[in-house]
């Protein structure tokens, strides 16, 4: 395909403006000589159908959650329901200035401060902001809170180790590490789960926290969560507890009953607001009491009478804003429209659906792919291709899965399983989807005893070829 570059004409242009109806100034006129350019820039010089064109063949070499299954384990890429664009395109939301004063903004608090309420309740826990625009973004928030904490106790010094698990994503460490904490991993033991053994050895007075994902990234519940929690606690730690997995549990198990202190959740996740390509995301996270003084203003409270909204600006132990006004509104619009609708019963659902199409998927895979930890698993599981053809690696059955036009699941993720995929299959796939992306593995687990070439040489189907990512990442080329 052309890029956008190497189409239209010289002279070619997508609109028309009207005839200038005043004298125009010469430019020399209007900006001092260093600020002219010598030679026009070089752009693309085509015509509006030009621009629609080639942007659509764009949109259709692309795929998203609206054209299938993409179960990409850790992501949780579920269906975003339309209703949200539209209460999210309403125009009292959509037209909201940041600027605009709390008396004209009284919807919008209201909103925010209801989502607030909501996503408390399904934590388990008593104060929130929903400034985080990520995950990750929460994450350091939270570590932050955790560091302000032990700073008004001036024992900062001390409290010098975050301890996470092996299976832990990386933003986790990358947070911890990021503000200074000494990041201290714990090796999992043989069934996929923290070893208490390891946690035993680690814990004592230095430690500021734990850093948990429950289900964890194996997609298994860490059945000795209460223990484990406590354990922290003893010595005065906090447990943060990384909400991307809540999908396997909403409605049903709540992190603030497992004894964690802050939480953050992935409203681009759990809660269907779209992924974006990096963004726009909301990552807010919620607290126990003995945080809330610390989280960013402003705070989003109503007026003892109840009549009023407002934002909450004097709190002096706060850690200071993490985003430009509240985060990403949209997202908040967009979330809050999707558990209204859900309702108590409907955010069970998620839970219960997910959970049981993950264990769908992975019965009928285990018996030609190798399941590492072969139980019950939540919303997600790992299965691995070592001992299958030791001429191909997982790499080359993600990219044959594309020949298939599916999205490959995550590969390589987490570290801990050597060449591991990781399916999430979501609540919002069919039977029939999940058939077909089966069906397509033990395909593919056939061609590698029978063709293992084709694999190598996939994907086949699509408008590039196997795409040398490592030279990628290392040689950008971000410029034509
Ligand atoms: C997605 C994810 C994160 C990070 O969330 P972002 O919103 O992408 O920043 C952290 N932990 C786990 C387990 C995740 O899957």
């Amino acid at each position: 395909m052309s890029t956008i570059f190497e189409i239209g004409a010289e002279g070619r242009h997508g609109l028309r403006l009207p005839e200038l109806d005043f004298d125009e100034k010469p430019i020399e006129e209007l900006l001092s000589p260093e600020l002219i350019r010598k030679e026009d820039p070089k752009l693309p010089e085509v015509s509006q159908i030009e621009v629609v064109r080639h942007y659509t063949k764009l949109s259709k070499m692309n795929y998203g959650v609206d054209d299938g299954i993409y179960p990409l384990g850790s992501c949780t890429m579920k269906y975003n329901p339309r209703i949200n664009e539209e209460t999210a395109r309403l125009p009292q939301f959509a037209y909201a200035h940041p600027f605009q004063s709390e008396e004209f903004s009284q919807g919008c608090l209201q909103l925010m401060h209801e989502l607030s309420q909501i996503l408390c309740k399904i934590a388990g826990l008593d104060a929130i902001t929903l400034q985080p625009v990520a995950g990750a973004h929460g994450e350091l928030t939270g570590m932050l809170l955790i560091k302000k904490y032990f700073e008004k106790r001036g024992e900062l010094q001390k409290r010098k180790k975050i301890l996470l698990p092996d299976s832990a994503h990386g933003t986790n460490p990358a947070s911890a590490a990021a503000l200074g904490f000494e990041v201290v991993e714990l090796k999992s033991n043989e069934r996929g789960l923290v070893d208490l053994e390891a946690l035993k050895a680690q814990v004592d007075e230095t430690v500021a926290g734990l850093m948990i994902t429950n289900p964890n990234t194996l997609g298994l519940f860490e059945e000795d969560i209460l223990h484990i929690t406590e354990t922290i606690h003893d010595v005065g730690g906090f447990v943060y507890y990384d909400g991307a997995n809540l999908n396997a549990i909403v409605g049903r198990a709540r992190p603030g009953d497992m004894g964690v202190d802050i939480m953050h959740y992935n409203l681009h996740k759990t809660f269907t607001t779209p992924h974006g390509g990096g963004g726009p995301g909301a990552g807010p996270i919620a607290v126990v009491k003995t945080l809330a003084p610390y989280l960013p203003v402003p705070l989003i409270n109503k007026s003892k009478k109840g009549d009023e909204y407002f934002f909450d600006c004097a709190r002096p132990d706060s850690i200071g804003k993490i985003h430009s006004f509240y985060g990403n509104f949209g997202m908040l619009v967009r979330a809050y429209t999707y558990i209204r609708i859900m309702g108590d019963e409907g955010l069970r659902a998620i839970s219960t659906n997910a959970v049981l199409n993950a264990n769908y998927m992975l019965h009928r895979l285990k018996s030609v792919y190798k399941a590492p930890f072969d139980r019950v698993c939540k919303h997600e599981f790992v299965i691995t291709s070592k001992g299958m053809n030791e001429h191909l690696r997982t790499l080359d059955i993600a990219k044959r899965l594309i020949d298939f036009g599916v999205h490959p699941s995550s590969i390589y993720f987490p570290l801990i399983v050597p060449e591991v995929m990781m399916v999430e299959p979501t609540e919002t796939v069919s039977k029939k989807e999940m058939d077909y992306f089966v069906d397509a593995l033990l395909q593919i687990a056939k061609e590698m005893k029978e063709n293992p070439e084709i694999l190598k040489s996939a994907p086949h189907v699509t408008p590039v070829k196997r795409l040398d990512d490592v030279r990628a990442a290392r040689e950008p080329v971000l410029r034509a």
